[in-house]
């Protein structure tokens, strides 16, 4: 009978995370051959199969005595930890074969069985850490040079690869994980999160979120997987998260933002999207590589550049992140929130600061929004506002669309607006809010249209609620309130705004929230949608 040798990885050690086939191809063995610590680990799924278990150090001699046995006309699982084929014992088996003659035609039978390896599970503990582009490290230089190890850490901290680092330090072999944190900290900033997962899916299980710089402040030892970040890697919430891209923007009243997953899973944004490719039968049809160059040459290129002291393009690297992220600052501008005219000036000002890459765009809310790559936005604000130009941030804010007062003639109310301007624009919302503000009973800018309307009446105000602005069922605020004092508007406003940021739900615009709520600050909710039934129509139909 011809033997089989099946190579099993079991995953990370709980028995809901082995796969079944590797169940069966224990069970279905006559041999298991493995480090005793794993042969504990599976003993449950043992029924009557000879057991051989080594000590860690002899793969070798694990893999020759299966090799043999299955030459013996016998069913020999091999198993390892994780995956058999991440520094586990599938190349070693093949190895041992090799250096046999073996064929696969003629030979024994050879199964490789997948496991789910430490830098899967490790990182499902963490949250999502890996994400984008990951590499795995070994840093044991048992069977491989240091200084191979140390060129390998060296090329992915310049890769800005998100690295996984197996068996980062043992009893006797603790200076490797002090040397690589030493080489990634040239590429990455001290504040980069690191996750520590100790034997992952087992008893002992040990989670820990710390930093690159503070990472050797806590236990490492052989049963620890290190994940480090890339330069995009956050903390949530105890999560260790990898967004699946690089680009932020800059808003006006928060500092830095990931851009939200709408915005950023565009294909533009996708770096491993292809593009090029084209669906025939199924089969995805890769554009040729333009450049005539092997995965293999590149890398030698890469590793010849290299020599300890100096980072791999060649450059003393001072600064620690050697790869900018780009930004997007986006808001808006405005001359004024009544003016309406801009000035040459301004308009030379805005062109230069947008620049070739920018763009400007005009919107429906007397504003022209822009979207500017840029490392500096607050050298963007300074020159903006030099030039009398108002900036307000997008997105779900409070926002005022004031008419222009019949160019300043009408001025009474004007303080008002600016006033509320003042105290609630830019305010985050649950959802974009905008309040019309009209400065005569003309209300030709359709403050009644809005989320919130006041229109400026024989020296009081009316105010309307719950307007929906847009869609095929849009329709007008309803009127709430008629002659209300000026001395009371500005801090009602700001009570129904408040209660709105507060009770409202996520993405729930002011019109639903005034129906669902039906009153606010005792203003009761009438349903005016029209009678009419329409089908729904998203955007595009
Ligand atoms: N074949 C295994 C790796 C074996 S090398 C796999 O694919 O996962 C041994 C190293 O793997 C350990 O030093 C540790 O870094 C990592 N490792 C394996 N199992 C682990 C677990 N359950 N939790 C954390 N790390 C683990």
């Amino acid at each position: 009978m011809r033997g089989k040798l099946l190579v099993v990885g079991f995953g990370p050690g709980s028995f809901e995370h082995i796969t079944k086939r590797a169940q069966e191809a224990i069970q279905e063995s006559d041999y298991v051959i493995g480090y005793k610590t794993y042969v504990d680990l599976i003993k449950d799924l043992l029924t009557d199969q000879e057991i051989i278990s080594t000590g860690m150090s002899e793969e070798v001699s694990r893999a020759q005595a299966a090799v043999k046995y299955a030459e013996q006309g016998k069913k020999v699982a091999v198993i390892s930890s994780g995956d058999a084929g991440v520094y586990g014992m599938a190349g070693l088996v093949y190895e041992v074969l090799v250096e046999k003659g073996w064929k696969e035609s003629t030979g024994v039978e050879v199964e490789i069985i997948p496991g789910i390896s430490a830098i899967n599970s490790c990182s499902s503990l963490l949250g999502a850490p890996v994400m984008h582009d990951a590499c795995t490290i070994s840093l044991s230089d048992h069977l491989t040079p240091w200084t191979i190890i140390k060129k390998r850490i060296e090329a992915a901290g310049f890769g800005d690869f998100v690295i996984a680092l197996y068996n980062p330090k043992s009893g006797k072999r603790t200076r490797q994980i002090v040397e690589a944190q030493q080489i990634l900290l040239k590429y990455r900033s001290p504040d980069t999160p690191v996750g520590l997962v100790k034997s992952a899916y087992r008893d002992s299980e040990r989670v820990v979120m710390t930093t690159l710089a503070h990472m050797l402040d806590f236990e490492i030892g052989m049963l620890t997987t290190v994940i480090i970040g890339n330069a995009s890697t956050f903390f949530y919430d105890d999560k260790m998260i990898t967004p699946r891209g690089y680009q932020k923007k800059y808003t006006l009243n928060t500092e830095v933002q990931r851009l939200r997953p709408h915005e950023r899973l565009r294909p533009e944004n996708e770096p491993w999207a292809l593009h090029e490719g084209k669906h025939e039968n199924g089969q995805t049809i890769r554009a040729a590589t333009k450049k005539e160059s092997t995965p293999l040459s590149l890398v030698m290129e890469a590793l010849e550049k290299l020599d300890g002291s100096e980072t791999i393009d060649g450059s003393r690297n001072t600064s620690p992140i050697s790869q900018p992220v780009e930004s997007i600052f986006e808001f808006a501008v405005s001359p004024g929130v009544v003016n309406k005219k801009f000035t040459p000036k301004q308009m030379v000002v805005l062109a230069e600061v947008v620049g070739e890459k920018g763009t400007m765009e005009y919107t429906p809310h007397h504003q022209i929004l822009l979207k500017i790559p840029t490392e500096d936005p607050n050298a963007i604000t300074k020159r903006l506002t030099d030039v009398g130009l108002l900036l307000s941030p997008i997105g779900d804010v409070f926002q005022i669309k004031a008419c222009d007062f019949c160019d300043g003639e009408k001025k009474d109310s004007i303080f008002h607006a600016e006033e509320i301007q003042r105290r609630l624009g830019g305010l985050e919302l649950p959802k974009e809010l905008k309040l019309g503000f009209n400065g005569c009973g003309m209300a030709c800018y359709g403050a009644v249209n809005e989320d919130i309307g006041i229109v400026f009446r024989k020296g009081k105000f009316d105010l309307f609620l719950g307007g929906k602005t847009v869609g095929r069922t849009a329709h007008p605020g309803q009127p709430v309130a008629e002659g209300v004092h000026p001395d009371q508007l500005v801090d009602m406003i700001e009570s129904i705004v408040h209660e709105y940021k507060q009770k409202g739900h996520p993405n729930e615009r002011f019109y639903k929230y005034f129906k669902r709520v039906q009153e606010v600050q005792g203003y009761k909710h009438k349903d005016i949608t029209p009678v009419i039934e329409l089908e729904p129509a998203p955007c595009g139909e």
